[in-house]
C-alpha cells in the first residue's frame, strides 16, 4: 500500500504554495477542476486559504449524482413504483427529482435497496427470479467499467441497469465554449483519467490551448497539479500532463476501455443544469437489450424539471457561483434533508461546502 503521509506535509505544501506565488507573478489564473473528489480534497485540506489570491480554484461538474438529469432520476422513480426491485448507490437514492426521489418512494413502500457495487444487484437478480431487479448506473467513466463487465458477464435475464453514465471530455467542451468561463487550466479527474488515460485530455489541451494535469487526490498532488499548469502556461504550452503518475497511465487501462467499447455506445446526453451535450453519455448496446431498462420498459413521458424552483445547482455545477450565494445553503437544503442535488453525495459541492462549515 503506498504510503500518502508524504503528500499531506504542510512543510512540503507551504513550500509549493509560494513556487505557485512565483510562478504566476500576480496573473490571475482560474483553474477548474471536474471531479468531485478533488473539490473534497481542496476544501477539507484548507487548500484555498494556502494559496495566493491571484488564483482561483473553481470546482466545476464533477459529481455523478448532481449532473444526472431529472429525467433518469423520474425513470428510476417510475420503474419503484411499477413494483420492481431497484438498486443504487446511497447517494442516487436520495437525489431529489421532479416530485420525489427514491429513498422517498422507499419510504411509501417500495423495494429499493442500496448495493456498494453493481456486482450485488446482480446477485440480487439471482436471489429474486420472480422479480425484475433494476441498477441505477449513475457515474462517469470511473464506474462505467464495473457495469460493462456485469452486462459482458451475462446476468440472468430479470436484470437490467438504467444507464445513467456520462463521459466527462464532452463536458469540459461546453465549459470552455460558455460566454464568459473564462479557464487558464484544467485539474484532470484522477479516477477517470485512470480509465481513458491522460492521453484523452490531449487533443482538447491543444485545440482549446488550456493546460490539463491529471491530478490524485492528495493536498500535495493538488498543488503540484497547480503548479505544473502554471509551468505550462508560463513556458506557452497547452497539453495533458500527468501528475497522478503513481496510478494514471498515459494510455490509461486498455482491459476497460475494451470492456466500455463492447458493452455501451456513446450517444448525446442530458446533464443536469447543462442540458444536453453531444456524445457524452455512454448507452448498452442493442445485443443487450435485455439488460437495458431504456429498452426493456415502457416509460409515461413527463415534464421533469432539472432544477428546483430557488436551487442554484446549475449555477453551482458550471462554477458560477460558491455555493453560500445560493439562499437556501444550509436553511432550507442541509444535508439531512438536501433540496437540490449538490447537497446529496460526498462528491456534491454544495455539501462539502456546507461540510466544511462554509456557513
Ligand atoms: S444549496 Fe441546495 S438548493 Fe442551493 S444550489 Fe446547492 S443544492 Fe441547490
Amino acid at each position: 500500500m503506498i504510503d500518502t503521509r508524504p503528500f499531506r506535509d504542510s512543510k512540503y505544501a507551504k513550500a509549493i504554495a509560494q513556487e505557485i506565488e512565483q510562478l504566476s507573478e500576480g496573473k490571475n489564473i482560474r483553474i477548474v477542476h471536474v471531479c468531485g473528489t478533488h473539490e473534497d480534497t481542496i476544501t477539507r485540506h484548507g487548500l484555498r486559504s494556502i494559496l495566493p489570491n491571484n488564483i482561483k480554484l473553481v470546482a466545476g461538474p464533477g459529481c455523478p449524482v448532481c449532473v444526472c438529469a431529472a429525467e433518469d432520476v423520474d425513470m428510476a422513480i417510475e420503474l419503484a413504483r411499477m413494483g420492481h426491485i431497484i438498486t443504487s448507490f446511497g447517494d442516487m437514492i436520495q437525489v431529489p427529482s421532479t416530485s420525489s426521489s427514491l429513498v422517498k418512494e422507499r419510504m411509501r413502500g417500495a423495494d429499493v435497496r442500496v448495493v456498494y457495487g453493481v456486482n450485488e444487484a446482480v446477485e440480487i437478480a439471482k436471489a429474486n427470479p420472480e422479480k425484475d431487479v433494476i441498477f441505477i448506473g449513475a457515474g462517469f467513466e470511473t464506474t462505467a467499467p464495473t457495469m460493462a463487465v456485469e452486462i459482458l458477464r451475462g446476468p440472468p435475464d430479470n436484470f437490467s441497469i438504467l444507464t445513467s453514465l456520462k463521459v466527462i471530455p464532452p463536458a469540459m467542451e461546453i465549459l470552455v465554449s460558455l460566454e464568459g468561463f473564462n479557464v487558464d487550466g484544467f485539474i484532470t479527474p484522477g479516477h477517470v483519467s485512470t480509465i481513458i488515460g491522460t492521453n484523452a485530455f490531449r487533443p482538447f489541451a491543444e485545440k482549446h490551448r488550456v493546460p490539463c494535469v491529471a491530478a490524485g487526490f492528495e493536498p500535495l498532488d493538488v498543488l503540484e497539479a497547480i503548479r505544473m499548469i502554471l509551468n505550462q502556461i508560463n513556458d506557452g504550452r497547452a497539453t495533458s500532463e500527468n501528475e497522478y503518475t503513481r496510478v494514471v497511465k498515459p494510455e490509461g487501462n486498455l482491459v476497460a476501455q475494451k470492456m466500455l467499447r463492447h458493452a455501451f455506445y456513446i450517444d448525446d446526453a442530458p446533464w443536469r443544469g447543462l442540458g444536453v451535450i453531444k456524445k457524452s453519455g455512454y448507452y448498452i448496446r442493442d445485443e443487450f437489450a435485455r439488460h437495458d431498462a431504456r429498452e426493456r420498459y415502457d416509460f409515461s413521458p413527463i415534464e421533469s424539471i432539472d432544477i428546483l424552483p430557488g436551487c442554484r445547482c446549475h449555477e453551482v455545477i458550471l462554477g458560477m457561483i460558491e455555493p453560500k450565494e445560493c439562499k437556501l445553503f444550509g436553511k432550507r437544503c442541509t444535508p439531512e434533508d438536501p433540496y437540490g442535488p449538490c447537497m446529496v453525495g460526498h462528491e456534491g459541492t454544495c455539501r462539502i461546502h456546507h461540510e466544511s462549515g462554509a456557513l
